[in-house]
């Protein structure tokens, strides 16, 4: 089958280089002229374990094509999968723009029959405003779908090839059965559901991931007042299979480029449709709250004085294996303690890059025994796996004070105590900062 995927981006090229493995032959358009010749040469734009290799496995035996043109894809596309940015414009509000303009030039294009199939994150009633795109700058018979995609970004290519489900949202059969068809190689229930479901589907559970999150920093905060250990209560707690222990965890909260804004945005789609969704609106504030936490428990481990000190923060990106720092709860953290004062030594295993673009005034070190050197304060920031086997008896050598605020609970306290550590984690009973 010939297929176009518009938008070069982690679902994009995920989804390009899925699609065109199985054989068919894929169009990637992307707007960005230096992206697409860069991808040519398949050279990526972000960091995505085993996605390199997919995508030259499959430029080299031309069945993928990056290109900026429309004319040279849809016209011979059966289906049109629309993966552009739903960045968001602030109090919730998703911005359209790129969605509105990808339609635009496609429909242009349309030749024959096609399938116009959603996978950016979109507002429920935004096929309407595509439809009425279509119809005004195409007479080509079209057909609509919303496909959610669920995929992580650092295992975005095991959870494209392997899904809990395959969302389908359509009111034409055809479109569905185009669609079954196109994923048949790809395991997961499927769901065949009007377009407005679909879209709620994506919603409904990047929303209520977020909510585990929020609970599971509410009852740290909580287990600290109380004298308990979070990780033991969460634990316990989510070995009811019917509380389950994924996003369960303390830590410094959510971040990244979807549960942020696509809790905002359900909030706001709500308030259209007269719904007040107080829940989410709490499971935001709690979010952005635990990062002010966080910064309060450097202060205090500081004894209130920022001011002029060394704070190293290992782990930039909103998550391990990724680069992406959009969102990134680093940002936040770093940018209050430099508001404080205090001097940042940064590092990470692959968002240096990247996070220049999201920061300044920050010392970027290539290693992390760099950063720790003459800091008062370690921070865990992001788990990458490197950071759980460091040489800590050389870290607290050359920190100033050997103390660590392990915003991800990747240490066990009584190691780094016999390290010479003094310990701070989230919701931990035994921390030495109180
Ligand atoms: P991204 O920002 O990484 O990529 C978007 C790409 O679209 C960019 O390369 C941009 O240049 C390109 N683009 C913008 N306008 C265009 C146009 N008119 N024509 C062609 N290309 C255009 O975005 P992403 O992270 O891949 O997310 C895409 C969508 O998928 C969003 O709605 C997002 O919420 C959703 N989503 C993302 C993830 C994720 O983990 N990143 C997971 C599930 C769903």
């Amino acid at each position: 089958m010939k297929i176009t995927i518009i938008g070069a981006g982690y679902v994009g090229l995920v989804t390009a280089g899925i699609f065109s493995d199985f054989g068919h032959k894929v169009y990637c358009i992307d707007i960005d002229k230096e992206k697409i010749e860069n991808l040519k040469a398949a050279k990526l734009p972000f960091f995505e374990p085993g996605l390199d290799d997919l995508i030259k496995r499959n430029l080299e035996r031309r069945r993928l094509f990056f290109t900026t043109s429309h004319e040279v894809a849809i016209p011979s596309s059966k289906v049109i999968f629309i993966c552009v940015g739903t960045p968001p414009l602030g109090d919730g509000e998703v911005d359209l723009t790129q969605l509105y303009s990808a339609v635009k030039e496609t429909a242009k294009h349309l030749k024959g029959y096609s399938l116009i199939a959603i996978k950016s994150t979109v507002p429920i009633g935004v096929e309407e405003d595509i439809e009425k795109i279509i119809k005004k700058f195409s007479k080509s018979k079209f057909e609509l779908a919303s496909c959610p995609e669920f995929l992580r970004e650092g295992s975005a290519i095991a959870d494209s090839r392997r899904p809990d489900r395959i969302v389908i949202g359509t009111k034409s059969k055809k479109a569905a059965d185009i669609l079954l068809d196109l994923h048949k190689h790809i395991s997961g229930e499927r769901i065949i559901c009007d377009l407005r479901s679909a879209q709620l589907i994506k919603y409904v559970a990047n929303s209520f991931l977020a909510t585990k999150v929020s609970f599971a920093n509410s009852v740290a905060n909580l287990s600290e007042k109380v004298g308990a250990e979070a990780d033991t209560v969460l634990w316990g707690a989510g070995l009811d299979r019917r509380v389950g222990h994924t996003y369960l965890s303390p830590g410094v909260g959510y971040g990244g480029s979807c549960l942020p804004k696509d809790v905002l945005a359900f909030v706001d789609m709500a308030k259209k449709y007269g719904f007040n969704f107080k829940l989410l609106k709490a499971v935001d504030e709690i979010n952005e709250n635990q990062i002010d936490n966080f910064v309060e428990k450097i202060r205090k481990s500081l004894n209130n004085q920022v001011k002029g000190k060394i704070i190293t923060i290992l782990g930039l990106s909103f998550k391990p294996n990724t680069d992406d720092m959009r969102e990134a709860p680093s940002v936040k953290i770093i940018n209050r303690l430099l508001s404080q004062g205090a001097k940042i030594k940064a590092y990470d295993p692959v968002a240096t890059k990247n996070a220049k673009n999201y920061l300044k005034d920050v010392i970027f070190t290539s290693n992390a025994y760099e950063a720790a050197v003459g800091s008062s304060a370690l921070c865990i920031v992001t788990e990458w796996n490197e950071f759980k086997e460091l040489d800590l008896a050389k870290i607290s050598k050359i920190m100033k004070k050997p103390i660590i605020l392990d915003g991800r609970n990747i240490y066990n306290h009584k190691k780094i105590k016999e390290a010479g550590f003094i310990y701070m984690g989230m919701g931990r009973r035994n921390a030495d900062i109180s």
